[in-house]
């Protein structure tokens, strides 16, 4: 797939989308990653999918570079993977290329703050002092500006996602009676009123509902 903006314009968009700034280390990372593994990839002849190995930055940098989003299923996420790596592949053929971070290609002499980056050991003071984080995060970006695909690895994939996942019936839950997808149209209890809810209701506290 051929990419219809600049690397730089990619990197304000997805700073934009993110809600940081434009030098964060993880979107600039990010999307050099993405272009790779574009460039790597070449032309497709079906859908093109992704998966990301993490959360942060990285799957922001792929929603806006290659239109494969959470939302519209293009863009798959393997968070409990938590490499700092991409897939980029046909979903028809699910033949694709990842592409990491590669800390043995990092050399901690010469770009210690990307070493330590990527590792999560930098100076405690990036999460409690905001102008100690910017400093750092922007030695982190020259560092890696400097050697760039040089500390990129990439190997090709078949990606074992079922090409389209099966549509899961919408069931009326028997306790809150709201709808939720269950593998299975039999009746039975939604997960939140099953014991795995992430809130709680506050007591005395008014609602929006009956
Ligand atoms: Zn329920």
């Amino acid at each position: 797939m051929h990419l219809d903006d600049t690397l730089e314009n990619y990197m304000r968009k997805t700073a934009d989308f993110h809600g940081c700034f434009k030098k964060a280390p993880g979107i600039v990372i990010g999307c050099y990653m993405v272009e790779y593994a574009l460039e790597l990839l070449g032309d497709v002849e079906g859908t093109l999918n992704a998966v990301s190995e993490t959360r942060v930055c990285l799957s922001d940098c792929i929603q806006v570079m290659t239109g494969c989003t959470l939302g519209n299923k293009h863009l798959k996420l393997a968070d409990h993977i938590g490499r700092y790596a991409c897939s980029i592949y046909d979903r028809d053929t699910r033949r694709g290329v990842r592409v990491y971070l590669d800390l043995s290609k990092i050399d901690p002499e010469r770009c210690p703050e990307l070493h330590a980056f990527h590792l999560r050991q930098r100076d405690p003071r990036v999460l409690s002092d905001m102008d100690f984080r910017k400093r750092s995060g922007e030695k982190v970006v020259a560092e890696f500006l400097r050697v760039k695909r040089d500390v990129l690895s990439w190997h090709p994939v078949v990606v074992s996602y079922r090409r389209k996942d099966p549509m899961d019936p919408s069931v009326p839950c028997t306790r809150c009676g709201e709808p939720f997808l269950k593998k299975s149209p039999e009746p039975g209890a939604c997960p939140a009123c099953s014991g795995d809810s992430y809130y709680a209701i506050p007591e005395g506290e008014g609602s929006g509902g009956s």
